[in-house]
């Protein structure tokens, strides 16, 4: 390390630790992710672990949602120009787009966000005041065209799974609304084990990137501002990182050499309502509130690789348990626990003892949550020694309770 300068040993230590927990080694390593040229930059294919870790993510947020209110619906990641020529987004977000495609007579774009898409379910039924909130969610693709230099793993991509979900209420339930949306997020940020950088309150900037309509802008701001303030929550406030449409609440990150980035967020929004001339009863008009639990699987699982380290919580690891025989003797009965605990639901391997020592495969899978040794003993009887990642040992664990304790909690 270059030394001799003022500070060069904090900056060492935390390059170290960088390249240490690096979410694209480490992404690598495990088997997360992988990106071709062939393909392009940005564009990473997951890997069968990395298929897994999503596949928790997205069954656990569905899960939340659902037992909150929400209903999940499904849309296409494409739509003609005119749909964003009317949210807005060809005036204040075309550089971000993607170019239209040509098809006979018509333009086809990638679509930036879901919002459109949700703004129009909405219109596709009569709603009236009891309907409200009316709560709609989708994880769906987006797309964003970054430039090939900024784009990094799994963090800067152009195609982002977004999980998205848009509140439709009447003007008088948006605090609520909101406040219940940030109730979300902290749940799931405890059981994934992130912290919050900070709350950031991003407000409108100069120029035409915002829209123009001050009193839309104060009104939406003073819903998210008394929200963060009654939750006691500390905040910053930034001017220029709203939405185009309006402002956020943004949930900060960082990563370990103290980038920053926006992981969850919740938006107050008079605008689209209105482009989409979106009505209840009586011709009122609806506030929707955006909000985004875990943002972009892509950047939210770059964020968990270098948080854990690897070593995932027991409902994410891509393989929650591996099945040592103590020799070949023991395969058999290995093997039948083996399908014992797939059948059960988990995400199990076999490691026999070709692999080498049992020391050997025990280090080898070190990042395993449970490692079930079958010895001469355990084989008669059909269960397992259950020794945990921390190498405690649990004795002999039915695979029901493993299963179990591999599941995460909805609680709020
Ligand atoms: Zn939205």
């Amino acid at each position: 390390m270059p030394g001799g300068r003022p500070g060069a040993w904090s900056f060492a230590l935390s390059t170290q630790r960088t390249i240490m927990n690096d979410h694209r080694r480490l992404g690598r390593e495990l088997g997360i992710f992988d990106t071709d040229p062939l393909i392009g930059s940005g564009l990473p294919c997951w890997l069968p672990a990395g298929a897994a870790v999503r596949k928790a993510v997205e069954d656990y947020v569905y899960e939340l949602e659902r037992r909150n209110g929400y209903q999940h619906v499904n849309s296409p990641v494409l739509g003609k120009r005119e749909l964003y020529e009317r949210s807005g987004h060809w005036a204040h977000y075309a550089e971000d787009m993607f170019p239209p495609m040509r098809v006979g007579g018509e333009e086809f774009v990638l679509r930036p966000s879901l919002c459109p898409h949700h703004a129009l379910i909405y219109r596709s039924r009569q709603r009236s005041r009891r309907d409200l909130p009316l709560r709609l969610a989708e994880l769906g693709g987006m797309y964003r065209s970054e430039l090939s230099g900024v784009l990094g793993g799994l963090t800067r991509v152009r195609a982002i799974q977004l999980n998205d979900g848009h509140v439709f209420c009447a003007p008088d339930q948006a605090a609520a609304e909101v406040s219940a949306a940030l109730d979300l997020i902290e749940a799931a940020h405890a059981q994934l084990g992130i912290r919050a950088a900070r709350y950031r309150l991003s407000l409108r900037g100069e120029g035409d990137k915002f829209v123009d309509d001050p009193g839309m802008w104060a009104r939406s701001e003073e819903i998210l501002r008394e929200v963060l303030k009654e939750r006691g929550r500390a905040f910053d406030e930034e001017r220029g990182e709203g939405a185009f449409y309006g402002p956020k609440i943004d949930i900060q990150i960082a990563d370990p050499a103290g980038r920053e980035a926006t992981l969850s967020t919740v938006q107050v929004d008079y605008f689209q309502p209105e482009r989409f001339d979106l009505r209840y009863t009586g011709g009122e008009r609806p506030v929707m509130v955006h909000r985004s639990v875990i943002g972009g699987i892509e950047r939210l699982v770059a964020h968990l690789i270098e948080v854990h380290g690897g070593a995932f919580p027991a409902w994410l690891a891509p393989v929650q348990a591996v099945v040592l025989p103590l020799s070949d003797t023991e395969r058999p009965a290995a093997e039948a626990l083996l399908r014992r605990c797939v059948a059960a639901g988990l995400r199990a391997e076999l490691a026999p003892a070709d692999r080498g020592s049992l020391g050997a495969r025990i280090r080898a899978h070190r990042l395993v949550p449970y490692q079930l040794v079958v010895g001469p003993r355990e084989a008669a009887g059909g269960g397992a020694s259950v020794r945990r990642r921390d190498g405690s040992q649990a004795g002999d664990v039915p695979v029901e309770r493993l299963m179990e304790d591999s599941r995460p909690s909805f609680e709020i």
